[in-house]
C-alpha cells in the first residue's frame, strides 16, 4: 500500500519535491500543477487514505498547524488563502493518501467549482 503510494514516496525522499515546510508530522510540498500562484499540499508522513479514513485527530490537527505555517512562509498568510480537503470521486480526489491543499495568492471564488 505505502509502498506504492505516490505521497509516501515524497515523504521517504524517493520522488523529488519542492518542500516548503516539514516537520516531524508533515510534509508541505508544491503542487507540480499549480491552480493559484500558491498551492501547496500538506501530508501526514504515515498514510492516511483520506478523510474518510481518518482516525487520530493529531493528524488532522498537524495538517491544519502546517498549513498556518506553509502560508506564513510563503507569504500569503496577510491576503488570505484556502485549505481543501478533496474527498472521494465526487470531490475529485485523485490520490488516495490525505492531503491538505493550501492556495492563495489570488483572490477565490466561492462556491468552488
Ligand atoms: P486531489 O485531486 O485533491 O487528489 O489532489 C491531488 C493533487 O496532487 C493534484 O493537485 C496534483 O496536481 C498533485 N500531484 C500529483 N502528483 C504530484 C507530485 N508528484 N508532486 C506534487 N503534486 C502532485
Amino acid at each position: 500500500l505505502s509502498q506504492h503510494c505516490i505521497f509516501c514516496r515524497i515523504v521517504r525522499g524517493e520522488i523529488p519535491s519542492r518542500i516548503v515546510y516539514e516537520n516531524e508530522s508533515v510534509v508541505a510540498f508544491r503542487d507540480t500543477d499549480p491552480r493559484a500562484p500558491t498551492h501547496v499540499l500538506v501530508v501526514p508522513r504515515v498514510h492516511v487514505g483520506s478523510v474518510g479514513e481518518l482516525e487520530d485527530p493529531a493528524v488532522a490537527g498537524h495538517l491544519v498547524l502546517a498549513a498556518r505555517r506553509v502560508a506564513e512562509a510563503t507569504g500569503i498568510a496577510e491576503s488570505g488563502y484556502r485549505l481543501v480537503l478533496n474527498t472521494g470521486a465526487d470531490a475529485g480526489q485523485s490520490v488516495h493518501h490525505i492531503h491538505l491543499h493550501v492556495l492563495g495568492g489570488r483572490p477565490m471564488t466561492w462556491p468552488p467549482g
